[in-house]
């Protein structure tokens, strides 16, 4: 699908046509390129592929405000297994359901975004949880709110860098701002390994159990855990609209992250530590089922055809 990236942004109706072989920083360039006040709630990396990550839910900076990737479809041009090209009336509203999804502050004002990301300080045996944030209005109004909700963090108005939402896309992909848009469609990832596991998050989690985490944060090299709220347009949306069902009652998602480089004893140290944290946290996330995140695909949650093992 890699050169199927053609992108066709209608200012005047706010939609556009995306190929499927499009990054998300194919998509947001382009949309930047027509006009500095639209956006599309979609992920936060930018060469992420738009075909996986719209398929399976999407979820961003923009998610709390305006749902899903998903939940902005509104047309979709598919090829069925007879070669045939049916959009939104042909293929029926069933099979435009199915493909729109199969693949920790929940109660704050919508127009914020508050992701927490918790890495390890190794060096003062500390941790730090940094909380990126993104509120879709002005400085005097995002203080007036946090004061309110979130007194503890302190925030002062030298904290805050007011930017339009492409620039934004560049700062939370920590890309430079003054190299133009054109970084946004370069596709080269890092050569690292990793495995994630993810979790929804329904009752608050107390710092007993976070003290837990942190202790085994500090057995492993590499360890991150990302913190992404849901409440907002994401409660009202019914779990039956669309094949996404992590709607009402899911106060954020958890993503477990450890990293590697070199392929050795490396790889299995890792893989079991992040499997006892999942076997630590089953208690304090979601149970029958306990959920996750389809795109963030977990091998140890269905079992491959040839019985082996990937990472
Ligand atoms: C670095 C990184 C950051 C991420 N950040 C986020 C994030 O912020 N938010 C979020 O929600 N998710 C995020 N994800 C998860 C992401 O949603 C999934 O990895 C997603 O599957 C990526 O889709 P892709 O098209 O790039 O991958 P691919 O591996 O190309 O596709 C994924 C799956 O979709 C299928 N597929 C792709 N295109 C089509 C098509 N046209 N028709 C039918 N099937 C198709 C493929 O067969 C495959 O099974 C991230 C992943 C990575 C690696």
């Amino acid at each position: 699908m890699f050169n199927l990236r053609s992108i066709d942004v209608n200012v005047d109706n706010q939609t556009a046509w995306v190929q499927t072989g499009a990054t998300l920083g194919d998509v947001y360039y382009r949309i930047a390129e027509k006009s500095r006040n639209l956006g599309y709630p979609a992920g936060v990396c930018h060469t992420v592929g738009v075909g996986g990550l719209f398929s399976g839910g999407g979820h961003g900076f923009l998610t709390r405000k305006y749902g899903l990737a998903s939940d902005n479809i509104i047309d979709a041009r598919i090829v069925d297994v007879n070669g045939r090209i049916l959009n939104r009336k042909s293929m029926g509203e069933d099979l435009f359901w199915a493909i729109r999804g199969a693949g920790a502050a929940d109660k704050l004002n919508e127009d914020l975004f508050i992701r927490i990301t918790i890495e390890p300080d190794s060096a003062n045996r500390t941790i730090n949880a940094v909380f990126q944030s993104m509120y879709l209005g002005g400085v005097d109004k995002l203080l007036q709110l946090m004061e309110q909700s979130f007194p503890e963090l302190g925030l002062k108005k030298k904290d805050c860098i007011q930017m339009s939402w492409i620039e934004s896309v560049l700062y939370f992909n920590g890309l430079p701002n003054d190299k133009g848009l054109e970084v946004l469609l370069e596709r080269n990832q890092p050569k690292t390994f990793y495995k994630a596991k993810s979790d929804y998050v329904k009752e608050p989690i107390s710092e007993t159990v976070l003290e837990g985490i942190w202790k085994r944060f500090h057995n492993v090299e590499i360890p991150m855990m990302v913190l992404f709220p849901y409440g907002g347009k994401m409660k009202e949306i019914s779990k039956y609209e669309t094949p996404y069902p992590h709607r009402e009652g899911n106060i954020y998602v958890i993503q477990y992250i450890v990293y590697w480089t070199t392929r050795d004893g490396a790889t299995e140290k890792r893989i079991n530590w992040i499997k006892e944290l999942y076997s630590y946290m089953t208690p304090y996330v979601s149970k029958s089922p306990r959920e996750a995140y389809v795109n963030y695909r977990d091998l140890d949650l269905g079992t491959n055809k040839n019985g082996h093992t990937n990472y």
